[in-house]
């Protein structure tokens, strides 16, 4: 038997897709030293004095409960839905794609009253739809994705916290294909629960889910009447692993903190400022291809895309699936299509972390222009790689798009 299966191989894959995104060998050695204890006081002194300390920056918050879940970005929305919410308390969950979706979903188990206040798949929710929909109501918490990375819209948090601030509401946001990679800035934008995933910018292999939480929030939820729901998910205990305590909740995965420890350690290397505008231009410049190809972006209005993720219209007569098959098969590249109602007439590109790079956008240009030549689609003329040279070299580039 263990003569027909043979050693793990995996192919070399570019991985272009809303998540995860492609790993940097710095964050596979990390990850390859040796195991400790979950209690052993050189581990705790690591986690507690490093990755804290990385992760607060990254958030760029002082708040002092600021850790890394055991779960998937999902467990993030899990966390900061269930913590929060109890018996009598009413919630609002902008809702505009997938992932808001999901949110909304895991807020309808809690026992509160949950009020989905929805925009069009493309667009952001209206500010004035949310403060509409909480006039005159308790408003507990309001919930926002930051980049709904099933259709690359971004949400203007900062209009929601306006929104917040009049109905005296928590602001929890879902920043899993954002964080360092599209600013975000928990103190200045007082956002009260922010969670991400580790997989998509900051390019550390999923299975955490970094979250921080504003005091306030955390007295609301050592204030509660009843228990959390979820025992794996109770912040209020796991508070204590993270806090002065240093208690036993859950054995954590320690080989993926050590990578996540890495990974958090080059956004800080490289600066949030530098790598947000990395990410800006490689955009730009994948957006000047995507013109130069004759296709267009999903997000109308420029103001409403996320800049880590881009999904763009799949053209007429192009079999998407056949697509994204060649450019894995042909290219080894990764990108991804859409889902639910966008299933067949988007492909999402994610341009995030380690993988927004220069040399990553000029090569996806030329091969989906290979691959769709190679279906009828158009003659070939380079115009995609053309589109993204211009924006390069007007940029000045090499120094920001390029290779890390
Ligand atoms: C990917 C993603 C999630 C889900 O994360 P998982 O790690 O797949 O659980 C949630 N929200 C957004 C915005 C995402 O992009």
């Amino acid at each position: 038997m263990t003569d027909a299966i043979g050693e793990l191989l995996p192919p070399d894959r570019l991985m272009l897709t809303p998540g995860p995104s492609s790993v940097h060998p710095r964050i596979y050695r990390a990850m390859s030293t040796t195991m400790v204890g979950h209690l052993d006081p050189w581990f705790l002194n690591m986690m507690m004095n490093e990755v804290q300390v990385l992760l607060r920056q990254v958030f760029r918050t002082e708040n002092r409960t600021t850790f890394p879940i055991s779960s998937s970005g999902s467990g993030g929305i899990e966390a900061s839905m269930l913590n929060p919410l109890e018996e009598g308390d009413e919630a609002l969950i902008c809702v505009n794609g997938a992932f808001s979706q999901r949110m909304a979903e895991i807020a309808e188990r809690t026992p509160a009253k949950v009020t989905r206040v929805t925009a069009p798949y493309g667009r952001a929710v209206d500010p004035d739809d949310l403060r509409r929909a909480g006039k005159g109501k308790k408003i507990k918490v309001i919930g926002a994705t930051h980049g709904e990375s099933s259709t690359s819209v971004a949400s203007p948090l900062d209009e929601y916290r306006k929104v917040a601030d009049e109905l005296g509401a928590l602001l929890v946001v879902d920043c899993v294909s954002t964080l360092a990679g599209m600013p975000i800035q928990v103190d200045k934008q007082r956002i009260d629960i922010c969670f991400s995933g580790s997989q998509k910018a900051l390019s550390a292999p999923p299975g955490l889910s970094p979250i921080t939480v504003s005091a306030k929030a955390e007295e609301v939820i050592r204030n509660r009447k009843t228990k959390v729901q979820s025992w794996y998910f109770d912040l209020t205990t796991t508070m204590n692993y993270w806090g002065k305590e240093r208690t036993y909740h859950h054995t954590p995965a320690i080989p993926l903190l050590y990578g996540f420890r890495e990974a958090l350690r080059m956004v800080v290397e490289e600066g949030l400022e530098a790598r947000w505008e990395r990410h800006r231009l490689n955009q730009r410049a994948f957006l000047a291809g995507v013109e130069g190809l004759g296709l267009k972006p999903f997000v109308e209005n420029p103001a409403d895309r996320m800049i880590t993720v881009t999904a763009i219209h799949v053209p007429e007569k192009v079999d998407p699936k056949r697509v994204q098959d060649q450019l894995l098969g042909e290219f080894n590249i990764e990108i991804a299509g859409g889902f639910g109602p966008l299933k067949g007439k988007i492909w999402r590109v994610g341009l995030m972390g380690h993988t927004s790079q220069r040399r990553n956008v000029l090569l996806l240009l030329g091969a989906l222009e290979n691959v769709l030549v190679s279906q009828g689609y158009r003659a070939a003329n380079g115009a995609g790689v053309a589109g993204a040279i211009r924006v390069y070299s007007e940029a000045g580039a090499g120094v920001v798009g390029a290779a890390r």
